[in-house]
């Protein structure tokens, strides 16, 4: 299946399917005839596992390869130099192309050495991970600051994306738990069949079928493409995609990167936008089936009792969504109908003490 993305500044397929990884090099050398090499960047995890596979998929095509440190350690001042050093020393020009070739950590830290690389050279994502069907679609890309998250990036739209679903099957349990919550996300504020059809056939991360997968994937994927296509630079409609991040980043941080993982702390933030949008707005919805059905597919759904809630909402305050000292929620009125809404502080501190676990 090929799901096109259409933004202002590019359009672009993302394939998906076991085997898609297969069309790669016909299409490079298809569309890039006058390419010099390719700079694979991935992770020591999915090199360990699938470099050979990759380059031998990409036969002719030059390539060269740089490992970096899996996860969040990937995405530091220091290894984006080190790229930038190694694309140098390799003589990558403007006609090569850097290819990023692992989960969401590898292809902002990939898409932000291509958008910065002599003001740009393309850009193609083979996400390996369940989360990477949000991170590969939209063009943002970036790395962290010791000050914050993300802080240093640009936006900038890959060439294509060539999501192979072979490729997730040595995903551990705890990284397809992380990446599902942004499936979950994407049903919440955009489609209410899809959400009900989550409900109804998902019941284990631990044995989702291919046709499952595939699936959930590509429908992630399409209303992520819907919203980016609409908003592009995040001026409007694509703050509703931080549904449960509002809460779950401020758990993330004040866990302690690792501890929890972002989509586990999305989970939790999601749980409590509802809540509140049912207190706010007569938002009506079964939360207890929602929290049931979470907890059978693993996910904590309140706030891990040793944090603090007044460090929760300073973290809260200092997003970079909120407008002066007011916290910015995604809220729903109804399932697909996401609204923006600052809430007060007080508020916020009596629901949070209500839902420590
Ligand atoms: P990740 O890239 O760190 O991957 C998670 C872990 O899984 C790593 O240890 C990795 O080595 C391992 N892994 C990857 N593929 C594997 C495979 N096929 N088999 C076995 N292990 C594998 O992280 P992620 O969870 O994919 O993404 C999180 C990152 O994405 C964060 O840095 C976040 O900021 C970013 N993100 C970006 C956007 C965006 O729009 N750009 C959106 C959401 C998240
Ligand atoms: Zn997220």
């Amino acid at each position: 299946e090929t799901i096109l993305i259409q933004t202002p500044s590019k359009k672009y397929p993302v394939h998906i399917g076991s085997g898609v990884i297969e069309g790669l090099s016909s299409y490079l050398i298809k569309s890039f005839p006058s390419i010099t090499n390719v700079m694979i960047i991935t992770d020591e995890n999915v090199a360990d596992l699938y470099l050979n596979k990759l380059v031998n998929t990409l036969a002719t095509i030059d390539t060269v390869s740089y490992v970096v440190p899996s996860g969040e350690k990937a995405k530091t001042f220091d290894v984006y130099y080190q790229c930038l050093t190694f694309a140098l020393q390799q003589k990558l020009d403007r006609k090569s192309l850097v290819l990023a070739f692992g989960g969401g950590a590898v292809g902002d830290l990939a898409g932000f050495v291509a958008g910065t690389f002599m003001r740009g050279i393309p850009f193609i994502q083979v996400p390996t991970t369940i989360l990477a069907h949000d991170s590969a679609v939209g063009g943002k890309v970036a790395i962290n600051h010791p000050l914050g998250k993300n802080m240093i990036g640009v936006f900038y739209q890959p060439e294509a994306v060539y999501y192979d679903l072979n490729f997730l099957k040595s995903l551990p349990l705890r990284e397809k738990r992380s990446g599902f919550a942004e499936v979950i996300k994407h049903g919440l504020i955009q489609d209410v069949s899809f959400y009900e059809w989550l409900l109804e056939h998902i019941h284990s991360l631990d044995d989702l079928t291919e046709e499952q997968l595939s699936y959930c994937l590509a429908r992630g994927i399409t209303i992520k493409g819907a919203i980016v296509s609409q908003d592009e630079k995040e001026s409007g409609i694509r703050a509703f995609l931080n549904l449960g991040h509002t809460l779950g980043h401020a758990i993330e941080a004040e866990a302690g990167y690792g501890e929890i993982s972002h989509g586990e702390a999305v989970i939790i933030g999601m749980v409590f936008a509802l809540q509140i949008s049912s207190d706010k707005l007569g938002f009506t919805f079964n939360h207890e089936k929602l929290v049931s059905w979470l907890n059978q597919l693993g996910y904590d759904t309140e706030v891990p009792s040793h944090l603090s809630v007044e460090r929760l909402l300073e973290k809260m305050k200092q997003d970079k969504k909120s407008v002066g000292q007011t916290v910015q929620f995604v809220l729903l009125k109804e399932i697909g109908q996401p609204v923006m809404m600052g809430i007060d502080d007080d508020y916020i501190v009596n629901k949070l003490k209500g839902f420590l676990k």
